[in-house]
């Protein structure tokens, strides 16, 4: 993966060199730990986070005496295995359920950020696990979006709720939603309009369709290729509506891994799914553990 390549290159040579010494003395785990918080800044992961995840693993390895040990290479890596996986939530946080279908998901995020995209990837995912999802096109603004949406709707034949770009997006909600309870639809996936930037127009619109439909999730669609800039718009999403979890997307890019790495103790929402390319099955559940393991080889 392009992703974190660059991270992943500095925590691996840190480590290598921590592993290939008979002896590791206290100055050497300094030294590496000093490195790992550099490889960690230089990735474009937030300052404070950052600085608690040093604080914590450090903790942790005074904690287990890891110099005491035979192998302390061993166990600081595995102590920064656990708390890279805890910093990304821990565990794979699943999609809510409504307790009587459908299951309402309302996606948010800025334009470009790949919405529109992802509902369909997500439509499809639910397909695959004998969901019946509708799509509900609510970006009246962008002039493509609606098409974009019916396309990704007729390719993986799921059905798309429009009224076109002249009916508000709340009512376009409002009767999307009473248009899956009566066709049994048991996921509503609905695609929001995106600004360029947050503005109140926007988060008033949101807030207005959060309040109709009353949403099991409200997913913010996030371009981890934008880094911290990203987890600034997931924090201020967050405080404006609120939200239920992070979909990153573009990690088949040249990011550097910094949003995935903070986004979650930013905002304290767990990210939920992680999106690596253009192609309708690129959207995968997101596994903490398995992309700590990925990153530190
Ligand atoms: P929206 O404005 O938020 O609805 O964004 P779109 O869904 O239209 O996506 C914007 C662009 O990003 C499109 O060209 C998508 O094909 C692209 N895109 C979305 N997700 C990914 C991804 O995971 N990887 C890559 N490489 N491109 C993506």
């Amino acid at each position: 993966m392009a992703a974190f390549e660059s991270l992943s290159n500095r925590l691996q040579s840190v480590f290598g060199k921590l592993r290939g010494k008979g002896k590791v003395s206290e100055d050497d785990v300094n030294e590496a730990m000093r490195e790992v918080r550099l490889a960690l800044l230089e990735a474009d992961v937030n300052f404070k986070v950052v600085k608690d995840f040093i604080a914590k693993v450090k903790e942790r390895a005074v904690g287990q005496e890891v110099m005491k040990s035979f192998t302390p290479g061993m166990v600081i890596i595995d102590i920064v295995n656990k708390e890279l996986t805890e910093l990304m939530g821990g565990t794979n946080a699943k999609l809510a359920k409504a307790n009587k279908p459908p299951t309402v998901i309302m996606m948010a995020g800025l334009q470009g950020a790949g919405k529109t995209t992802t509902s369909g990837k997500l439509a499809k995912l639910l397909q695959k696990g004998n969901h019946k999802p509708l799509l509900v096109a609510c970006d009246i603004y962008r002039p493509a979006a609606i098409k974009q949406l019916q396309v990704l709707g007729d390719q993986i034949g799921a059905p798309v709720f429009s009224l076109g770009d002249q009916v508000s997006p709340v009512e376009i909600a409002r009767q999307g939603l009473q248009h899956a309870k009566d066709n049994h639809n048991d996921y509503v996936i609905i695609d929001t309009a995106g600004r360029l930037h947050i503005d109140e127009a926007l988060m008033e619109e949101l807030k207005q369709i959060h309040q109709v439909v009353q949403p099991d999730e409200v997913l913010l669609v996030v371009d981890s290729m934008t880094g911290q800039d990203a987890v600034n718009v997931a924090k201020s999403f967050h405080e404006q509506l609120e939200l239920t979890g992070v979909v990153l997307t573009k990690l088949d890019g040249d990011t550097r891994g910094g949003a995935a790495l903070s986004v979650k103790a930013v905002t304290g929402q767990p990210i939920k799914f992680a999106a690596m390319g253009e192609k309708i099955d690129s959207l995968e559940p997101f596994h903490p553990e398995r992309m700590a393991s990925r990153i530190l080889g």
